[in-house]
């Protein structure tokens, strides 16, 4: 049978079912957080953002479900053992019309997309293919701290994932293997099934011990991208009996001017996002020339902020406003402002500061003629 590329279906399957706190934590290491985001979660990331993946789903302990339906991917409960949680992830993914399935350890968060792509290449000529390292250490036998053994490295590889298969072979193989198995190719080979071995990766590593944490932060945030963006914007004062702050209405003996609801620390912020992507400012996105902004919630501008920084790849990591008036006093308002600003950025609260300051009756804030502010955005792309 001749398969053309892109006709085909290919699954990866994340064995994330272990609940071993060998690598130290009392969460099992694939919940950790590392460099922002769980290691799962980094792990599924690869498989979801390849192009020659079409499905992914997490194999997950029965007891973790809920954290792993965060992953935004379909979730399978394991079994008790490795080898019985891949079987259920695969029974799971049975008659949906897949020709490929990989299995991975999901603690292997570095996996080059080229490794994924060369295991799927060998499928085309292979029922099996995985990624190995050839051992360049001598290699010992030891017993009660002696060595008594130096067998060759002559054709010894290190077996990494992801360990991928024709899926109707490696689901028969399953369904025939009994008793446990180091990995997926192991259940192959009982099987009769050929596995290619394609280069492996020394990234490609599976945090095991306690230093593999920092091991795999260090990688991850060696990549980081990290954005600084900062905003300021001045409103004046006129007729009204309110002024509208981070989204927060509060009683004044005057309002603030502007074409929008003028609220300035709402722009402050929402500059400081777009000049960290380098994309100009509310002005350029919103022309105060255009008559559908006038009198516009600046939430609508937030958000459009908020929506091109998840669009480029970047996490808000925080915001810092400060208001710089003498009235209204905004101690008594800047929870609601916090909650408010947390509610339209989809960001945690401990991740957004307002404060406010009075320029000690100096310059215009000082007379106040208005209302100044200026703001900090930093945005992270790993
Ligand atoms: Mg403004």
């Amino acid at each position: 049978m001749t398969m053309t590329k892109g006709s085909l279906k290919t699954a990866a399957l994340i064995v994330a079912a272990g609940r071993g706190t060998r690598a130290g934590g009392d969460v099992p290491k694939q919940w950790r957080m590392v460099a922002g985001r769980s290691i799962a979660a980094h792990t599924v990331s690869l498989f979801v953002d390849h192009a020659d993946i079409n499905t992914v789903v997490v194999v997950a302990h029965p007891e973790d479900t809920h954290i792993a339906a965060r992953l935004g991917v379909e979730i399978v409960a394991g079994g008790a053992t490795r080898d019985a949680s891949v079987r259920a992830g695969l029974e799971a993914l049975e008659g949906r019309g897949f020709d490929y399935v990989l299995v991975h350890d999901v603690a292997r968060s570095l996996v080059p997309p080229a490794v994924i792509s060369d295991v799927i290449a060998a499928l085309a000529t292979h029922v099996g293919a995985a990624p190995g390292l050839a051992v360049t250490d001598a290699l010992w036998r030891g017993s009660e701290g002696l060595v008594d053994g130096t067998p060759s490295r002559d054709g010894i590889f290190r077996a990494q994932t992801p360990q991928g298969f024709h899926f109707d072979a490696i689901l028969a193989a399953h369904r025939a293997h009994a008793g446990s198995a180091a990995d997926d190719v192991e259940v192959a080979r009982a099987a009769g099934i050929d596995v290619a071995i394609v280069p492996g990766a020394e990234e490609n590593f599976k945090v095991t011990r306690p230093g593999d944490f920092a091991r795999l932060e260090k990688e991850l945030t060696g990549n980081m991208d990290i954005r600084l963006g900062n905003g300021f914007d001045v409103h004046r004062f006129g007729d009204g009996d309110h002024v509208m702050l981070c989204g927060i209405r509060i009683a004044h003996t005057h309002g603030l001017m502007g074409h929008s609801d003028a609220d300035v620390g709402m722009h402050a912020v929402t500059d400081a996002l777009y000049g960290a992507l380098a994309e100009g400012d509310i002005g350029r996105h919103f022309p105060p020339s255009d008559m559908k902004w006038k009198g516009a919630d600046s939430a609508v501008f937030l958000r459009h902020a908020v929506g091109l920084a998840t669009q480029k790849g970047f996490s808000i990591s925080n915001i810092d406003c400060t208001l710089i008036c003498e009235h209204p006093k905004i101690g008594p308002h800047a929870t609601a402002m916090t909650t408010r600003m947390s509610e339209i950025m989809g960001l945690e609260t401990t991740r957004i500061s307002i404060k406010a300051t009075t320029s000690e009756r100096l310059g215009f804030t000082g007379r106040e003629e208005g209302i100044a502010a200026l703001a900090t955005a930093t945005l992270v792309k790993i």
